[in-house]
């Protein structure tokens, strides 16, 4: 039986909280598609203390922040981006359309068709998160959508020139200053400056995750990506200094950050809850990674893989990062989470920042349903049919003449019989 060394002592707060931003993402929600740009202003201003007659960047105000960064910061930016691009293609081209003869004469496929725009949210709260823009917008474009537009917050009061950039050398066709719940809004609902895009993509924090799921319906979403989760699976391989990094890596998102560490040496799990106290007296972010730690962290001694397997499974989380000796036996035997980091070698910050892998990633057990954002998300898989001659239209009109009479449907019978008689020169009662 698994045992708790450390426990998430407030993850019931998180339910709490969880009502009141519904409850603010309801009403902000009502007065952008009642207000328009009249709202997403006074919000922009409330929120994020910004002011601006347009919120879409000019192309002089792109050229500036090309102007702040370095070309070391450029070829990163484009290193980061090449190996998120490449890996989206092949995704792409795996996804093959499909037109097969199912029965003689009978002809049943389907396309991947992209959406005609995206709106991509790249958060900028607490860091600039350029990452999140290789992430939505690259993919979006190796998907083919044909308008692709993008917000982010400001950072210090205005635009933060990296994401700017990262947003544009992506291929972004718009780009907007704009954060939270308004910027989402906006996106979505459309205003009298913004043109509605028919799906939103990106994570951000709980304000945007809510204002998504809220949404959904009205446009399509990628999924549910709200502030991020980490578990470490680590075995007497590894060492404290290794797990606590990769737990306080995470965990410094921001307080909300669940950070577990699963392991089935209990030495390994004292090293490291020791590891933690001693790494947060020296992290530049360990305001933020402290709270999270304190509130939510989690260190459980399991038996097995197995029984680590069957917990991990059951909490669903976003990242996994395994460091046991057989790192692939998770590969093949886990079956809920958002991305998988195998072997001490790799590394949640290689995902997140630059491998290649999608890091708009599902939260709050969302991956027992959906795995993170690829091309596929933005890919609208649709289905025809054509019946060639006229025995096969026969042949299907009878079986489905009888499955309507069945059911009760005589109009949708009668869609059957009519070809039944004019096809196969039967007579057919009405
Ligand atoms: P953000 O851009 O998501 O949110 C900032 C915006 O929130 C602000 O612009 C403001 O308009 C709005 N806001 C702040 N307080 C508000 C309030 N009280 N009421 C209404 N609106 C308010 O940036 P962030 O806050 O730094 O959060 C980024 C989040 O993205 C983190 O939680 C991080 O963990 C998460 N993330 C998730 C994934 C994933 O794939 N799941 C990936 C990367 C990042």
């Amino acid at each position: 039986m698994a045992k708790w060394l450390k426990h998430g002592a407030e993850a019931e707060a998180i339910k709490s909280a969880d009502r009141k931003v519904r409850e603010t993402v309801e009403s902000i929600l009502a007065d952008i598609a009642e207000r328009g740009d009249a709202a997403v202003r006074e919000l922009s201003i409330r929120f994020d203390n910004l002011d601006r007659e347009s919120y879409r960047l000019t192309v002089e105000e792109i050229a500036t922040c090309y102007e702040q960064l370095s070309k070391r910061d450029i070829a990163d930016i484009a290193f980061a981006q090449e190996q998120v691009r490449n890996f989206a293609q092949h995704q792409r081209d795996s996804m093959h359309d499909v037109e097969v003869e199912t029965l003689p004469g009978v002809i049943l496929g389907h396309k991947n068709i992209p959406v005609s725009a995206a709106g991509c949210y790249v958060p900028g709260g607490k860091y600039p998160l350029l990452a999140s823009a290789h992430m939505s917008v690259i993919t979006a474009k190796v998907a083919g959508v044909p308008r692709i537009i993008t917000c982010a917050p400001p950072f210090n009061g205005k635009p933060a020139p990296a994401i700017v950039v990262a947003q544009h050398m992506a291929g972004a066709d718009e780009i907007y200053c704009l954060g939270g719940i308004q910027a989402v809004a906006a996106m979505a609902i459309g205003t009298e400056t913004i043109a509605p895009v028919d799906m939103l993509v990106g994570p951000g924090n709980a304000f945007v995750a809510e204002a998504k799921r809220q949404l959904f319906g009205r446009v399509g979403i990628d999924l549910f990506a709200g502030p991020t989760e980490t578990l470490v699976i680590a075995d007497d391989s590894v060492d404290g200094e290794l797990c606590a990094t990769d737990l306080l890596g995470q965990a410094e998102h921001g307080p909300d950050s669940p950070a577990i560490l699963l392991t089935t040496s209990e030495k390994l799990a004292i090293e490291t809850l020791a590891e933690i106290e001693r790494l947060l007296e020296i992290l530049p972010t360990a305001n933020i990674a402290r709270q999270s730690w304190d509130k939510f962290g989690e260190v459980i001694v399991a038996d097995s893989d197995e029984e680590m397997r069957d917990i991990a499974d059951k909490l669903a989380f976003e990242h996994v990062q395994v460091m046991t000796r057989n790192p692939d036996w998770f590969l093949q035997n886990l079956r809920n989470f958002g991305a998988l980091f195998l072997g001490p070698r790799t590394n949640v910050a290689y995902g997140d920042k630059v491998i290649g892998t999608n890091h708009t990633l599902p939260t709050k057990q969302a991956a027992r349903y959906t795995g993170g954002l690829w091309v596929g998300k933005f890919l609208k898989t649709c289905s025809y049919q054509k019946v060639l001659t006229d025995e096969a239209s026969t042949h299907v009109g009878e079986y489905c003449s009888r499955l309507c009479a069945l059911e009760g449907f005589a109009g949708h019978g009668e869609q059957a019989n009519i070809r039944v008689r004019r096809y196969g020169h039967k007579n057919v009662p009405y």
